[in-house]
């Protein structure tokens, strides 16, 4: 009995590259062993430019292609959700469109995934050229915080470049929250997940989607969604400086009432003091900002995304 592969491709203002990620696209899906069938779901993630008509013309001359366009921009997390959500096969396999995840490994990945039984096969990349050092170490500091403060295990060198089988699609699609972060959320609904080595390339062309800004907005909503850990420091800094506080305490006004210590406080101290738990005062005040803005996001219920059109509508009999 032949299976279908979906592979999910988000696509943000991917002029430069798309026709030849598509061809590429099109020769793996050529080269799947038979009883594999393909479907590749490429996003327009309300890109401004020629994005949207360049795949479009290229329906046409493959059934096997199919798009999905936003009506705006809703991130890449929004346009992957999309994917797996609208999805027909039984594997999914998600590729950013600049082909820094080389397409051809996909029959061996498949592959993987059949031989070790396993439900997701996560791609670790063993190197990753054309990215900057500071790209690559804060990512990894990244993974070591999320590591060690949430509810997830997640390899310190992997992306979004991961097959998964019917279970985790499944489970996938049952998740309630609206902001969907993939790679933790594929990685937490568990069953049996196997690794496969890469090496990442440089881009085919274009710039970087993800400037340092979206990178931290990224991180910091995926670690508050993953883990309390910040809320619990807070609390630990606060208690740690509340012990500071009555020790002090004591010490001045015992001091003073038995003529122990003739010290004034000087203004410095009380400078230095004031100064510093301001500041932690509106750090953890901050910190629970972060929770209390992600509930408020959660309870609107707003929609990830807005389909403006799917291929598949169109071309249904
Ligand atoms: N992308 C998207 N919406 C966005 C930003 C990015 O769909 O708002 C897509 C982009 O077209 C690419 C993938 O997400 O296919 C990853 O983006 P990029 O390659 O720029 O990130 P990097 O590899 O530099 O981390
Ligand atoms: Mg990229």
């Amino acid at each position: 009995m032949s299976r279908l592969l979906s592979i999910i491709v988000p696509c943000y203002n991917e002029a430069e590259v798309i026709s030849e990620s598509i061809s590429r696209l099109r020769a793996v899906a050529d080269s799947m062993s038979p009883d594999i069938d393909s479907e590749i779901i490429l996003i327009d993630d309300g890109s401004s430019d020629s994005t949207r008509p360049i795949i479009s013309s290229a329906l046409h001359s493959d059934p096997r292609l199919r798009l999905l366009s936003f009506s705006r921009n809703f991130g890449h997390q929004a346009a992957v959700t999309a994917g797996i959500n609208r999805c027909r096969g039984q594997m999914a396999l998600i590729l950013d469109a600049d082909m820094q995840d080389p397409p051809e490994l996909i029959p061996d990945i498949v592959r993987t995934m059949d031989s070790e039984g396993a439900d997701l096969v996560y791609c670790v990349r063993r190197e990753r050229q054309g990215e900057s050092w500071f790209k690559i170490h804060t990512a990894k500091a990244f993974y070591r915080l999320i590591n060690r403060m949430g509810d997830i295990r997640l390899p310190l060198d992997a992306g979004d470049f991961r097959l998964l089988g019917p279970r985790v699609i499944r489970e996938f699609n049952r998740l309630p929250e609206s902001n969907k972060y993939v790679r933790g959320l594929t990685a937490w609904v568990g069953f049996r997940q196997v690794p496969f080595l890469y090496t990442r390339l440089p881009r085919l062309a274009g710039r970087t989607k993800y400037p340092l800004r979206k990178m931290l907005r990224l991180s910091l909503s995926s670690l508050v969604y993953f883990s309390t850990a910040p809320l619990k420091i807070a609390v630990a800094i606060g208690a740690v400086a509340t012990l500071c506080g009555v020790v002090l305490l004591l010490w001045a006004v015992l001091g003073k009432l038995t003529g122990f210590t003739h010290a004034e406080l000087g203004w410095t101290s009380i400078f230095a003091a004031i100064t510093f738990f301001g500041g932690m005062q509106l750090m953890a005040t901050g910190i629970v900002g972060l929770y209390v803005g992600s509930i408020f996001e959660e309870v609107k219920r707003r929609p990830e995304y807005i389909v403006e059109s799917d291929s598949l509508d169109s071309t249904r009999p």
